[in-house]
């Protein structure tokens, strides 16, 4: 009989040959590998005791802790489900995604209780909150540590599983309207973390700083690819530029995943405290995904001499499908050459089959600039929507998940994402692309953000309008923002208004919310 791919067997791996080496270190503890794992044994007992069992759901509403991790293993390894909240929600979305996923137990992190008391008792399900952090039981609030305390430290007795079994219902980011519970199953997420592993050649000398949240699909995988090679994490609780440098320096990290808006926090920092990029040269890359233009890649490269690596994917899928990694037959490619592929989302994960469809469904030719749908075929594409057929159905037809993610593709194959669908700009006819336009305006030296949304034209349907954010102590007014778009895009794509703001709405994992921006500029066509 065929072994089935199951979570569990990374931690157990990471026991057997790494045992004594340290796995994680969190904010006050370090733990090697076999310590952690008595802890994830007790922290498995201890829901047992709770009654869980296999194919229920257990809640996480917690940062990136050594706490969160343990829930990973302790969780998996009864058949549980996690489903990890994104900690920057409303306390109403956590009573819907707690009631829609039926969560049985929750654990919460001390900072967090705040945002589950105002809708504690409309939550149909929980039956226990277990609280980070906490020194004593209070309230019918379960404190941690005591808790686990508790419970005996040997292998606890697994049920029956099956690789289709769900390891996780993780909801989406809610970029473009309410989160779905995405149902991704233990084969999906094993795959996904050999796949990961080797694009991103992870060994077990790897230090990761965890700047990603774990609760969200992409900081979520690696906690298994990390795990399954010995490699050290390090927990970040506040993702904040200098703490970021300070354990960078501490731990001698070697590898970070973030979001492209928290890495250009980071250049900024680094520009002034030219000290930080010098203690942070153990890094070996830095993955980050949303189609950053070249001359951002440049200046990761350049600046903070860190090897760039742009991902792309999303919690439908694993998360990762493409990567725009440079194969070692291009090393000898001019660095320039390499900046621009490594904007590009880039070629196809092993065992992911990528295509980019028109209308009709047909591959749009190579080289073409013809923009079609990013559509993808992969054992790590999701078992579907918790509870919603009908959404599953749309995403998954023919087999092939439909991303609403628009791409072109060039001569060799590689996707250049040009949009969300429901983002892109519809112009006189024209399709613009809303990252395409942002791209230009970041090559500004005033510009810190910018995104780029439709708001409506009496002439033209719709008009790109621009929403800018200025770097401290620099200035730019809307005219001389509008000249240099003009003067380096078509004109039709060059925003016609631009409005300035002191931030963007951004979701938990770092991502501008254009849905929000839509609707406060009276155009939501979300
Ligand atoms: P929701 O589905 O709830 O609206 P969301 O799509 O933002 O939220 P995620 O699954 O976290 O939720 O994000 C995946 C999306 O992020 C992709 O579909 C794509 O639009 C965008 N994305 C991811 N990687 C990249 C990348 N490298 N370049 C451009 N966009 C990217
Ligand atoms: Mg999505």
């Amino acid at each position: 009989m065929n072994v089935p791919m199951l979570l569990p067997q990374f931690l157990d791996r990471a026991v057997k040959l790494y045992g004594k080496k340290t796995a994680i270190i969190g904010e006050k503890h370090s733990y090697t590998y076999y310590e952690v794992n008595q802890r994830v044994n007790q922290l498995s007992r201890g829901l047992q005791e709770a009654g869980i069992e296999k194919g229920d759901r257990v809640g996480y509403l917690a940062p990136n802790t050594s706490e969160m991790y343990e829930g990973f293993y302790g969780v998996l390894q009864l058949g549980a489900v996690m489903v990890p909240l994104n900690t920057r929600l409303t306390p109403e979305d956590y009573l819907y995604i707690l009631n829609h996923s039926g969560t049985k137990v929750l654990f919460v992190h001390h900072e967090l209780v705040n945002q589950i008391e105002p809708v504690r008792n409309q939550l149909t399900a929980v039956e226990e909150i277990i609280v980070h952090g906490l020194e004593q039981d209070k309230d019918g609030l379960i404190a941690y540590e005591k808790w686990l305390d508790q419970f005996d430290t040997a292998a606890v007795d697994r049920p029956e599983m099956d690789e289709n079994d769900l390891a996780t219902l993780l909801y989406t980011s809610g970029t473009t309207g309410k989160p779905k519970g995405v149902m991704l199953s233990h084969r999906s997420n094993f795959l996904h973390a050999l796949t990961s592993m080797h694009h991103l050649r992870v060994s077990d000398r790897d230090v990761l700083l965890h700047v990603l949240p774990m609760f969200h699909v992409n900081g979520w995988g690696s906690p298994f690819y990390y795990t399954a090679n010995g490699a050290t994490q390090v927990f970040l609780n506040k993702v904040m530029p200098a703490e970021i440098f300070r354990k960078m320096k501490e731990h001698g990290v070697s590898v970070m995943h973030m979001a492209p808006t928290v890495l250009n926090s980071l250049l900024q920092y680094a520009a002034n405290e030219e000290e930080a990029v010098k203690t942070a040269q153990e890094l070996r890359i830095v993955i980050a995904g949303s189609a950053p233009p070249p001359a951002f890649v440049k200046r990761v490269e350049e600046e903070l001499n860190w090897e760039f690596i742009q991902v792309y994917g999303m919690t439908e899928t694993s998360p990762l499908i493409t990567t725009s990694m440079i194969r070692d037959t291009q090393a000898h490619l001019p660095n320039e050459e390499k900046y621009r592929l490594k904007a590009k989302a880039g070629y196809e994960f092993i065992g992911s089959e990528v295509k980019v469809v028109n209308e009709n469904g047909d591959e749009v030719a190579h080289d073409s600039r013809e923009i079609g749908e990013i559509v993808v075929r992969s054992n790590t594409v999701m078992e579907g929507y918790w509870n919603n057929p009908e959404e599953t159905s749309h995403a998954i037809r023919n087999g092939w998940y439909h991303t609403g993610d628009m791409a072109v593709v060039d001569e060799e194959g590689n996707i250049e994402i040009a949009d969300r669908k429901k983002d892109i700009i519809i112009s006189g006819g024209e399709n613009i692309s809303s990252i395409e336009v942002e791209g230009v305006l970041y090559d500004h030296p005033a510009v810190l953000e910018a995104a780029v949304i439709a708001v409506p034209h009496e002439k033209w349907g719709e008009t790109p309008q621009a929403v800018v954010v200025l770097r401290e102590g620099h200035e730019a007014s809307e005219d001389e923002l509008i000249t240099f778009a003009r003067s380096r895009l078509a004109h039709f794509k060059a925003p016609t208004i631009i409005v300035f703001a002191d931030e963007l709405p951004k979701t938990g994992s770092g991502k501008i919310q254009k849905v929000h921006l839509r609707k406060e500029y009276w155009k939501d066509k979300g």
